[in-house]
């Protein structure tokens, strides 16, 4: 069973389609790309399965469970998806600690304070920065700042993580690092992960599958290599073939 399923999502802000029968699934522990030029539907189709925007038409489940059906008037909240996100702005609090910045999603659920101490130091192990938690945001790097937002993501214990261009407020030699950094973790914790880019290089290098989106339409789903060697139009072979 896949551990995501996407089914014949469509979404319409006003009058504008922005999604059309997006239909794909991730199957469990993969690393599953969105890859597309800016404005082609990648952070909607994200925000779309984390609850932040409902789809206008179409179905999404993650494992067996129906996050939403339209045509069964299905809508589970985003409080009750047990998703892990990471946004492309890591939108730390400045004036708490790491700990409490990871604390803050945990307080809301009241969760207890020893459970939840175990699990925020769980959570900052498991990206290495255990040591930092009673630093401030703007004492860490921006590549340490990006590992506490995904530490942040992964206090929850979540099935599925959803990364919304993690990367790129990194500059290019930070950016390679947290790449091979975050390709070990992701494989570490065998996560599945849905990871939206526009960045060719990046999807080719981290993902097991990738779907290569424009104007709100899949055009082609496969492994890096399939895209790469047989791309399934010349819009794909532009994009994909391109350098940065
Ligand atoms: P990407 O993440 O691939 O850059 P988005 O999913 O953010 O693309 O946006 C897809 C299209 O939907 C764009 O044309 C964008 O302007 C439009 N869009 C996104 N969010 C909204 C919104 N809340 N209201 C109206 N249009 C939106
Ligand atoms: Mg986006």
């Amino acid at each position: 069973m896949p551990e995501i399923r996407v089914s014949h999502m469509a979404k319409t802000f006003g009058d504008v389609s922005v999604l059309h029968d997006i239909d794909f699934d991730v199957k469990d522990g993969e690393f599953f790309t969105l890859l597309g030029p800016s404005g082609c539907g990648k952070s909607t189709t994200l925000n779309c399965i984390a609850g932040l925007e409902d789809p206008t038409e179409g179905a999404i489940a993650i494992g067996d469970r129906a996050l939403v059906d339209r045509s069964k008037r299905i809508y589970v909240p985003t409080e009750e998806r047990n998703l892990g996100m990471v946004f492309q702005s890591y939108a730390l609090w400045p004036h708490m600690t790491i700990k409490k910045n990871l604390a803050f999603p945990l307080n809301i659920r009241h969760a207890d304070r020893a459970d939840r101490d175990r699990r925020i130091h769980e959570a900052l192990d498991k990206v290495g920065l255990a040591h930092l938690e009673n630093r401030y945001p703007h004492q860490l790097s921006g590549g340490q700042q990006q590992r506490v937002a995904l530490a942040r993501a992964l206090v929850y214990s979540p099935t599925v993580l959803l990364l919304d261009e993690p990367l790129s407020n990194l500059d290019a030699k930070l950016r390679e690092q947290a790449r091979a950094w975050l390709k070990r973790l992701q494989s570490d914790l065998g996560i599945t992960t849905l990871y939206v880019t526009h960045d060719q290089d990046e999807a080719l290098t981290l993902s097991d599958r990738i779907a290569v989106m424009f104007d709100g339409v899949m055009t082609q789903i496969g492994s890096p290599k399939e895209i790469y060697e047989r791309p399934a139009t010349a819009a794909v072979a532009a994009f994909v073939g391109s350098c940065n």
